[in-house]
């Protein structure tokens, strides 16, 4: 579903993917930890075409990103993106907020995207939220709508940017209990997250980045339990 070979992407003359290769199967969940600044964000961001890399490709279900004639808003149908803060449009209603990509980037109807997001609220379990306007939702709310939202375009794979980082701590399971869900039901993934306890329960590989390269990459048991990079050993002991 992804293929990355020797991705580099510099910010000026900061250098922040020094080299990233890296394959995601069909309905994989691949988690992604590491230390902030370690290029985490700019990766995800490379895969969806939020940057523009600089050196190396990306390949989507074979499509290559870095080619001129690719269609952006295609792109980012099949790899939808949930980020820390939500993002959600203030000035709309849960289900403006869902309906409105398939609305504007997909051709469908009011009445045929609106029929598509009940389903999705449901899954979700904010069926009753349709109509509220996003600063009376609780955080977790805010994130599950955004997941919603992604969700209303179909894509094919979801990469999530670290979705629970800026949640209170008791709101952080709903979110969690989507994303589990999702991965249960096949959805390949790519999750950026500081939830050691998902990327031990729900990722088929884990990465752990530093300093814009993988440092190391296995499954959960394995880099978790016994890390063979010293820089993995040194991040844990200080997380976990
Ligand atoms: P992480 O998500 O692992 O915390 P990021 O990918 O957000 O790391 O950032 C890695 C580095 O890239 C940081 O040094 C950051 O300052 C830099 N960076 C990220 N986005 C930009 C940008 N749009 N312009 C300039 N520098 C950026
Ligand atoms: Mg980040």
């Amino acid at each position: 579903m992804i293929k990355v070979k020797d991705l580099h992407k510099s910010f000026g003359d900061n250098e922040v993917l020094k080299g990233i290769s890296l394959e995601v199967e069909h309905q994989e969940v691949v988690c992604v930890i590491g230390p902030s600044g370690s290029g985490k964000s700019t990766l995800l961001r490379c895969l969806n075409l939020l940057e523009e890399v600089t050196g190396g490709e990306v390949y989507i279900e074979g499509e290559n990103l870095t080619d001129k004639k690719v269609n952006i808003n295609e792109v980012r149908s099949r790899v939808g993106m949930v980020f820390q803060h939500f993002n959600l449009f203030p000035h709309m209603t849960v289900l403006e907020n869902i309906t409105l990509g398939p609305k504007k980037i997909q051709g469908a109807t009011k009445a045929e995207a609106e029929e598509a997001a009940g389903p999705l609220l449901k899954k979700v379990g904010l069926s009753d939220k349709a109509n509220m306007y996003p600063e009376s939702l609780s955080g977790g709310q805010k994130q599950r709508v955004a997941i919603a939202r992604s969700l209303a375009m179909n894509p094919k794979i979801m990469l999530f940017d670290e979705p629970t980082s800026a949640l209170d701590p008791e709101l952080v399971g709903d979110v969690l209990d989507v994303m589990k869900n999702l991965a249960k039901e096949g959805m390949t993934m790519v999750v950026v997250t500081h939830e050691m306890g998902f990327a031990r329960e729900m990722g088929d590989r884990v990465i752990f980045m530093d300093e814009g390269v993988i440092m190391e990459e296995n499954i959960p048991e394995k880099l978790f339990g016994d890390p063979d990079n010293p820089r993995t050993r040194e991040f844990l002991s200080k997380v976990l």
